[in-house]
């Protein structure tokens, strides 16, 4: 099992996922008004990180906006090692939040996160009622909820939390792994994946994580991570885009998918907004952007076991 500061350093990478988000969104690739609050570490990254934020960024906003759009049904939210996301405060500021939004992450990261929410009126009052667990670790709001657990324990602990909070495995759920199954035990990772695919009939699941371990990139970006104490678990599992998809197809899911990130910028980024964000900073590392690029995807997976709710993956 994972030693305490082998787990800490998975902990640490929230802090670099914050502090990049803030980067970008500070040179204007994107908005988020409330990353902010969760970093003090406001500066600079080098462009290549900058256009990683906001390909991940962009994945995630593209896909919850189009589930989120598809019927005007009560829908839910459930994201697995949730740390500093933001994505529930701003879907609330516009007032598309769905009927339920759940955060799971290590009691040490959700206490921080509930530190900042209390300090800050404008979260808070966005939240509007919610109480607190004693030890602050979890939040449980009207339509917003953290809860603290560590996700090996997914299908003991935290879908009995779930339930007891409001969950409803019959209403259409998308599940959110922005870097975060990656550092997990395959066998844990896929626990979860195999319980949305025998539980939560109309689901989506949505995976933004590093492939292609094998070439001389990958084995450096592992290298790099080791000399940090931090190891991507299920990278040898699901080395590389099919990999990706069997991971759902084998466990009965109904569709799945894999893109690199070089992919997604041709295929989902449309080309007046390719140009506005390519013109953000002077960005002349193409090749070695190209080849980052290729090793990160987005996969996502369909369940679609109930006909009525079917038309929600309709393109
Ligand atoms: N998803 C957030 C984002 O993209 O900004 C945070 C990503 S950060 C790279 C990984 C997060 O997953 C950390 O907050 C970490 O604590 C959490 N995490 C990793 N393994 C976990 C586990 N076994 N249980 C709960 N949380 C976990």
């Amino acid at each position: 099992s994972m030693g305490d500061s082998a787990e800490d350093a998975v902990r640490g990478t929230n802090d670099s996922a914050v502090e990049s988000r803030c980067s970008a969104v500070n040179l204007g690739y994107f908005k988020d008004e409330f990353v902010k609050f969760f970093t003090r570490r406001t500066e600079r990254r080098p462009p290549i990180i900058n256009r990683g934020s906001y390909a991940r960024f962009m994945g995630f906003d593209i896909f919850i906006n189009k589930f989120l759009e598809a019927g005007d049904m009560k829908k839910q939210i459930v994201v697995l090692g949730a740390g500093s996301d933001t994505k529930y405060f701003n879907l609330k500021k516009e007032n598309k939040q769905p009927y339920k939004f759940f955060e799971i992450d290590f009691p040490q990261i959700t206490f921080k996160k509930i530190q900042t929410i209390k300090r800050s009126k404008q979260i808070s009052g966005l939240i509007g009622d919610f109480e607190i667990n004693i030890g602050h670790t979890e939040l449980y709001g009207q339509d917003y909820y953290i809860i603290s657990e560590d996700l090996k324990n997914f299908t003991t602990k935290i879908v009995p939390k779930l339930e007891e909070h409001g969950f409803d495995k019959n209403l259409p759920t998308m599940f959110l792994s922005e870097c975060v199954m990656i550092y997990m035990d395959p066998e844990h990772s896929d626990a979860i994946v195999q319980w949305i695919s025998e539980n939560v009939p109309t689901s989506l699941i949505m995976a933004y994580e590093q492939i292609l371990p094998n070439d001389a990139f990958g084995q450096m970006m592992i290298k790099n991570l080791k000399a940090r104490n931090i190891e991507l678990k299920g990278i040898d599992a699901y080395p590389d885009l099919e990999d990706q998809k069997n991971r759902y197809l084998s466990r009965g899911w109904d569709q799945a998918f894999a893109i690199n990130i070089n992919y997604f910028f041709n295929s989902h980024i449309d080309p007046s907004e390719y140009h506005r964000q390519m013109l953000i900073e002077i960005f002349d590392e193409i090749e070695e952007w190209k080849l980052i690029a290729q090793h990160y995807c987005f996969a996502w997976a369909f369940n679609m076991k109930n006909e009525d709710y079917k038309f929600i993956f309709d393109d």
